[in-house]
């Protein structure tokens, strides 16, 4: 295979979850950035989504909440999170809201209650450690850290019916009656949309992504040599085009990951500029990429390609789904914007 790197071939989404390295290995300082670096960090959860989208999608949040609760909470709480991490207690990240979203309904000395619900909860029944975000009486957003084992939460399972990523259990979860004692509190109100780590961290999504782009470029590749289809000059035409396409995507992780050590460095406001403008970039260049990889790989395999055990069905699917983020024409209009804004200086 052209574009796998990781050793996570032979073992099961079960297996690999239970890693305690795959989830240790988000251990972030103080200021939330991986122990290991950026590029790491990007480099294996693309890596992951090349295994499976639905891995990647929960270890991407996993890496998100570890960053998070590293960045904003205690130096206690950094230390727990980690520690929990390192010993394979899964994290989430759920902020998706519908408009009963959560919010914080009464409040003691040393405690708070919830009501409302979350939609889109990855890993919900799985996730171990959520961080939510809730609504304080003023309207703002507030990060509380949910213990799941521990609180009454109500799963709704028949919310999640969709056209890929089923496995990834993105439930609605109903916390109303929840009680939390203040230790659940993370970092300050609006900590959780500050930037530009919340822009930045549409990178952990690009490069799972990007994985799953090369893995369609490998599969296509190896179907071809099980249907003999190497002289044909428009099945090798469209293979190497889905292998471009990979080979783009992951040049963009690499430029986000740069782009995000450099401001880490040097968190000036033109490195700043230049985070933010390259994760919306790859954000686009990722999705684009992986829509024509999708048309071709659909057109190259045919519906016999789409059906069991050929891989494909199941792959498209997820990806076409996965794809699916918030916002993506305000991220590349902003991407407009700023080449307009740096016409208009010169
Ligand atoms: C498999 C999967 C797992 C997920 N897991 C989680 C999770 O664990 N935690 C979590 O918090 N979230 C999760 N999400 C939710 C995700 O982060 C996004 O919030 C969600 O996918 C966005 O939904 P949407 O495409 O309907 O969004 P939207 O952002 O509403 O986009 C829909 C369309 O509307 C357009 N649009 C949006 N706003 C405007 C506007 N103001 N004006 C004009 N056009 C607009 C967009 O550009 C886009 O074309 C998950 C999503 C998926 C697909």
């Amino acid at each position: 295979m052209l574009f796998s790197t990781f050793d996570l071939a032979d073992r099961s989404v079960e297996e690999l979850l239970a890693d305690r390295r795959l989830l240790g290995n988000a251990a972030a300082d103080e200021h939330g950035v991986p122990v290991d670096g950026r590029l790491a960090e990007l480099e294996d959860l693309r890596a992951v989504g090349y295994r499976d989208l639905v891995l990647g999608r929960l270890i991407e949040g996993h890496g998100n909440a570890i960053a998070l609760v590293s960045r904003c909470g205690t130096e206690r709480q950094r230390t727990t999170a980690n520690g929990e991490a390192a010993a394979g207690v899964l994290f989430g990240v759920w902020n998706t809201a519908p408009p009963d979203g959560v919010r914080i309904v009464a409040a003691g000395d040393a405690w708070l209650e919830l009501g409302g619900r979350k939609t889109f909860c990855s890993g919900a029944g799985t996730v171990a450690r959520a961080l939510i975000t809730a609504r304080d009486p003023n309207g703002a957003s507030q990060m509380l850290l949910v213990p799941m084992e521990r609180v009454p939460v109500r799963i709704d399972r028949d919310s999640w019916d969709p056209l890929g990523m089923r496995e990834s259990d993105s439930f609605a979860v109903d916390f109303t009656g929840v009680r939390l004692g203040s230790d659940a509190v993370i970092g300050d109100v609006g900590d959780y949309d500050r930037q530009p780590w919340f822009a930045a961290g549409a990178a952990r999504f690009v490069a799972v992504q990007a994985g799953g782009v090369a893995r369609l470029a490998d599969e296509l590749a190896a179907f071809a040599v099980r249907r003999s289809t190497g002289e044909d000059a428009v099945q090798m035409t469209r293979l190497g085009e889905c292998v471009v396409a990979a080979h783009t995507a992951a040049q963009w992780v690499r430029a986000c990951a740069e782009a995000w050590s450099a401001w880490d460095v040097d968190p000036a406001a033109e490195s700043e500029r230049r985070l933010r403008t390259t994760v919306d970039a790859a954000r686009y260049a990722i999705e684009r990429a992986a829509l024509d990889v999708l048309e071709r790989v659909e057109r190259a395999v045919g519906a016999r390609g789409l059906l069991a055990p050929e891989p494909f069905a199941a792959f498209v699917r997820d990806l076409r789904m996965y794809l699916r983020q918030p916002a993506p024409d305000l991220a590349i209009s902003r991407v407009g914007r700023d080449a307009f804004e740096h016409a208009c200086a010169e």
